[in-house]
């Protein structure tokens, strides 16, 4: 006699197993079918997701033993089902026969995971179909009997704090209908992606892409033709060094403040200042023999400017005019540069640049014009 007025996870769960499955789907990296789409902390393992899922659908019976048996097969956690995973990993070695009679372990690591196959085996549908008087030859077929059972109609999930979006990803590949929300506009969008993009059909997907790189096109186009993300050597800037300029208030000169002159350990890249008659530096990037002694000419140390002109020093608190900052303004809806009076000027004095034909090789240059 099936009860349907209580859940297979009510009574028990296969926790060291689900753990060790989940571990594996961890332990995957990059393969793991969500992480593809941005990183999200704390996404659930979808195998968890899944056992949860059939784990709140299933009904009890008076046979537990016989519950967990059709609960470990409907997830692909059984023997039978470990097999024909370890077949489907190991499909390209001639001969591969799956162990027998191993620990869980042992096959677990010859195995894929329960995501990569299309579910049960023939023989495991069989006795999950008796047991649970359904007549189901997939999953989703199985999630949407058991839920007209259950609830009258198709399961629906709902998750309020969607974040990395396993929660409704998962259910909605079991046929189940779904909902998912977030405060968070990140997550909003990751898991609508996962929805949309990895749930999508092969030509939906094809004609995402297309659409992608119609844009990216005509973004590229535009902002080539604006000629701001190329140099004269065509190179492709990646990022942008600005560092803030004030006054040294003893000589007039104006100063770039940099806490450090390195710009790149690895290449021993470091700013060289050089005076310029109108009282201000010109910025060059210069090798360094070693790094050491670099930032003894910091123009701000120990929070104050150091001036590389008059070589006096002023505290920044000074610049700033005092505590309560009196020389500083709150900037408006429309500023996006410094007012030409503003204490704090800004000054982009480095540009790293992807080369343009040795691929995924950077080099930092100077700006052309200061
Ligand atoms: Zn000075």
């Amino acid at each position: 006699m099936l009860d349907y007025s209580k859940s297979f996870i009510e009574e028990q769960f296969p926790v060291a197993k689900v753990s060790k499955e989940s571990y594996r789907e961890r332990k995957a990296g990059r393969s793991q079918t969500l992480t593809g789409l941005g990183k999200w902390w704390g996404r659930k393992p979808l195998i968890l997701v899944r056992a949860a899922l059939f784990g709140a659908l299933l009904p009890v019976s008076d046979d537990k033993k016989k519950d967990k048996e059709v609960f470990l097969r409907i997830l692909t956690m059984d023997y039978d089902g470990l097999r024909k995973r370890a077949e489907f990993q190991n499909s390209k070695k001639k001969d591969y026969v799956a162990p027998w009679g191993v620990t869980y372990e042992t096959i677990l690591n010859e195995s894929c995971r329960p995501e990569e196959i299309d579910g049960p085996s023939e023989e495991s549908w069989k006795v999950i179909n008796e047991h649970l008087e359904t007549n189901a030859t997939t999953l989703q077929e199985l999630a949407q009997q058991l839920g007209q059972k259950r609830y009258g109609h198709i399961p629906r999930i709902g998750d309020c704090f969607a974040g990395g979006g396993s929660n409704v990803f998962e259910p909605a590949r079991m046929g189940c209908d779904v909902y998912g929300s977030d405060l968070n506009p990140l997550a909003g969008v990751l898991t609508w992606a996962d929805l949309n993009i990895l749930g999508s059909s092969k030509e939906e997907l094809a004609e995402l892409q297309e659409f992608q790189e119609k844009v990216f096109d005509a973004v590229c186009a535009e902002i080539d033709a604006m000629g701001i993300e190329r140099n004269e050597e065509g190179h492709v800037a990646k990022y942008y060094l600005y560092c803030n300029e004030t006054v040294c208030p003893e000589c007039g000169y104006k100063v770039p403040m940099l806490p450090s002159l390195i710009v790149s350990k690895k290449e021993r890249l470091v700013v060289q200042f050089e005076e310029r008659e109108d009282k201000s530096f010109a910025m060059h990037l210069v090798r360094a023999k070693d790094l050491k002694e670099v930032d003894k000419h910091a123009t701000v140390q120990k929070n104050a400017l150091v001036c590389p002109h008059c070589h006096k020093t002023t505290s920044v608190t000074a610049i700033r005019g005092g505590e309560d900052g009196a020389y500083l303004r709150k900037w408006e809806k429309s500023d996006f540069v410094p007012r030409e009076d503003d204490i704090y000027q800004e000054r982009l004095y480095a540009i790293k640049y992807v080369h343009v034909k040795k691929k995924g090789k950077t080099i930092y240059c100077l700006r052309k014009k200061p």
